[in-house]
Order: C-alpha cells, then structure tokens, then sequence
C-alpha cells in the first residue's frame, strides 16, 4: 500500500534537573556547592532517505519521543544528555504544522532536521554561587522539550511527470525508457502507487521520471484516484503527456488532450502553465489513421511538437527522451516549497501569570509563556535580544520587579538566564 500522508506528534525530550549538593570531605569543614547542571534533552530530528519510499511506517506509530536529560549530581557530575530520536521519511517530504497548516520544511535535501527542540537543563547549585552568595541551596529545573503535531505530505521529486488518462501506456513507456518495472496491464488503475524511474540519457546525464496513477477526469475534485496522486506531479519541471490515439478504446484523443489539461488547470493553475511534451501512443494499432491526423494538426496548431511513438514496441521512445533532456537543460530545477511557518510564542498582554520567587536576593521569573518566548530568542543576536527586552517591558514586570523593592544590580534568573537589572 502507497501511504503518502500521515499525523504524528512529536515529543522532544525535557531537560534534567540541576542539582542542589555540597562538597564533604573528611576534615574539610563548610565545602563549597558542587551541584552539577541537568543534561538537555534529547530532539526529535527528521532526515530524508532515499531508500524509503513511502510514509507507511507512520500509519502504524504515531508517537514520537525523545529520551530526557538526566539530572545533575554532586561532585559536580552534569546529567548525561538525552539522546536525539531520529525519523526517516522518503525524499520529498514536506513537514507542516497540524493546526496552522503552514510549512515547517520541505525535506528535499539529505540535511537532518530538528522539528522539536529538547529542553535545555537546569543549572546545579554550583552555578548559582558567587562572591557573596557562597552557599545557595537551590538549583533550577529543566525545561520541558517541545511538543508538536505534525502532518507528513510526501511530493515525489521527479524532474519529469508522466500525464495521461488510464491504460494509454505511461507505465510501458517508464518501463521501454528506463529499468523501473512499474505493473503493466490492459485495465485501467493498474498503477496504485508512483513509480520512479532514472532514465540515462547519455555519458553522465540522466533525469528521473515518474509514472504516477492515471489521471482521470474529475480528479480535480476527488474522483478515482486521480487527487491523491496529483500532489505528486506539482513539482516536476516538465510532463511528458501522452494520449492513446490508437482509437482501440473508442477513446478520443483530442478530447482526452483537453480534459487532462482542464483537469490541471481545475487543480492549480501552475501546472496548466508547465511545459508538456506531447506524445501519441500506440500507433502500431490505430484503428482509424484519421484520428491520429486530426490530433496532429490540433497539438501543431497550439505550437506543440507531436511525438509518434509505439511504447510497447519501443519506437520513437528514444526522440521522446533526448527531447526532454534537451528541454530539462533550460528548465528551472525541482521545485521546493518554502517554510512559511512562524513560531508564535502566544506572548499574553500581562505578566500577571508569572510565579516571581525571591531566594538569596535573586528574583527568579517562572512561566509557561515566558519559558517558550526564552527558546525563541537567539541572544546572540542583538535584534532578537533587543525583542526580549521589549516583550518583557511590555508585560509590565520590571513594574512588577519594582513594586517587589529590585534594585538596580540586582540579579534576574528567568530559567538559567541571569541578567542584573538595570531601569
Ligand atoms: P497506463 O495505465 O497508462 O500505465 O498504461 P499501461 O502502460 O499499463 O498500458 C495499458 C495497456 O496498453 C497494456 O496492455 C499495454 O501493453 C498496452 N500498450 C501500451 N503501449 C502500447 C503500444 O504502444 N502499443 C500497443 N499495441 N499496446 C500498448
Ligand atoms: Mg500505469
């Protein structure tokens, strides 16, 4: 079976806890504080192989969970870090978030990924000691690894797409121009999952193409399996179209033409715009010449070449190919979709929810919201610092800070992220 969406959610793993311990050693009074810091835990990371074809695996499991950080220890031992959990998928996934929709990332390259973050560990008590505080008997806990849902979208990457109506030779014509053996037979919907081909065009080029289930008319809107596969085609930079001319089916190949292309239009009009190689098959059969002639003049009038060719006997497959090379060459590359996803840290008008704790002089600022806005901002960066700054006036703590008597010097402890206070 072909699986080529699934739901899953992810769980990175949570921090370890620092530690709160004090060295002893025989005949060594008072030991300084020795508490180590909590490991990070472990992230849940996505990378593309290619020997996976399918999201089949993720019908099965659906939940996805990295190890935790493990807590600090005295002798200032720091937990060990959780292990990152790593997911394969097929090349060509596209990873968006559940609720919004929106993209997170297109795994079309081999570039591990990390989809949910591992909380990063508390601070052990050694940490937290300084000149005039020497003895502090807290240590901070970890913080929770990101949750997420996501929905796994596989879009084949093929350079080249085959296009046409059920049981008018695409499958042949894989099979005739590359080593793919995709089933073959004389009913329609033969082919129920994409094949992929690499067709060797000569010394050192070669192109992929994709046989992807008959499209049918209707499949815009859902009918037989056209839909599901049509994903699978929105990326190829060029289709090969091919029409069964050989009237062995009462079928019409002007009409047939038409009714794929208003069928891609129907879906996204992007791919009406794409280029099409047009290709008549079967002409080793054709019951009526005249419909191969009246099919010619049609496509030569739209300024399209016409290719007449017998997949099954293996003739004129071989123009077919060295055309698309040629037309490849000019063509952009395979598409990739762009992240669109932004992280919202769900950033309340107020602090009001926030736990403020004072112990040895250090305010100590706790919170679900504040914690997400912290693994948002990269301090490294003085634009994202200048935005943590801003948030956290905003919300009204620093007035909050004040009415609780902070001092200018004073230290803020906002999960392991200590800065002295300043107006
Ligand atoms: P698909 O549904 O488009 O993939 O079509 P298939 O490749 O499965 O072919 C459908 C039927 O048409 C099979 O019985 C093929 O053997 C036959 N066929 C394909 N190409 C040709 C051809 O060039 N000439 C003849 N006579 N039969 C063909
Ligand atoms: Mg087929």
């Amino acid at each position: 079976m072909f699986v080529d969406k699934a739901i899953i959610s992810v769980a990175a793993g949570n921090g370890g806890n620092g530690a709160v311990s004090f060295h002893r050693e025989k005949y060594v009074a008072n030991g300084g504080p020795d508490g180590g810091n909590g490991g990070r835990g472990g992230n849940i990371v996505l990378i593309a192989d290619d020997n996976i074809s399918t999201l089949m695996d993720f019908r099965y499991k659906r939940k996805y969970v990295a190890e935790n950080g493990a807590d600090g220890s005295g002798k200032t031992r720091n937990g060990k870090d959780g292990q990152d959990l790593v997911i394969r998928v097929p090349k060509g996934t596209i990873v968006r978030d559940k609720q919004s929709n929106a993209i997170i990332k297109d795994l079309s390259d081999n570039e591990p990924f990390i989809v949910a973050k591992g909380g990063r560990g508390g601070m052990g008590n050694k940490f937290f000691a300084t000149p005039t505080r020497q003895a502090p008997r807290f240590a901070k806990r970890g913080l929770s690894g990101q949750k997420r849902e996501i929905v796994l979208e596989l879009k084949l990457l093929a350079d080249v797409c085959l296009i046409g109506f059920p049981n008018v030779g695409k499958s042949t014509f894989l099979s005739a121009v590359s080593k793919a053996h995709p089933k073959i037979a004389n009913y329609h919907f033969t082919t129920l999952y994409p094949n992929l081909g690499v067709v060797y065009v000569d010394e050192g080029r070669s192109f992929v193409l994709a046989d992807v289930p008959g499209l049918i008319e209707g499949a815009s809107e859902g009918a037989g399996l056209g839909h599901d596969f049509l994903r699978h085609i929105e990326r190829c930079r060029l289709f090969i179209h091919i029409v069964d001319v050989s009237g062995f089916e009462g079928r019409d190949p002007i009409e047939d033409f038409e009714s794929i292309n208003s069928e891609l239009l129907k879906y996204n009009p992007d791919l009406a715009e794409r280029p099409q190689l047009v290709v008549a098959n079967k002409c080793d059969i054709l019951t009526d010449p005249q419909l191969l002639t009246s099919f010619r003049e049609y496509v030569v009038a739209k300024g399209y070449q016409l290719f007449e060719i017998s997949a099954a006997a293996h003739k004129g497959t071989q123009e077919v190919v060295m055309a698309a090379a040629q037309l490849l060459q000019s063509l952009p590359p395979i598409r990739v979709f762009e992240a669109d996803y932004v992280e919202e840290a769900n950033i309340p008008e107020t602090c009001d929810d926030l736990k403020i704790e004072v112990i040895d002089g250090i305010y100590f600022i706790e919170g679900p919201w504040i914690e997400r806005l912290l693994e948002t901002v990269n301090f490294e960066d003085t634009e994202s610092r200048m935005y943590f700054d801003r948030v956290l006036r905003n919300s009204g703590l620093f007035n909050r800070l004040e009415d609780m008597g902070i001092c200018e010097g004073n230290t803020v402890d906002i999960y392991g992220l200590e800065f002295e206070y300043r107006k």
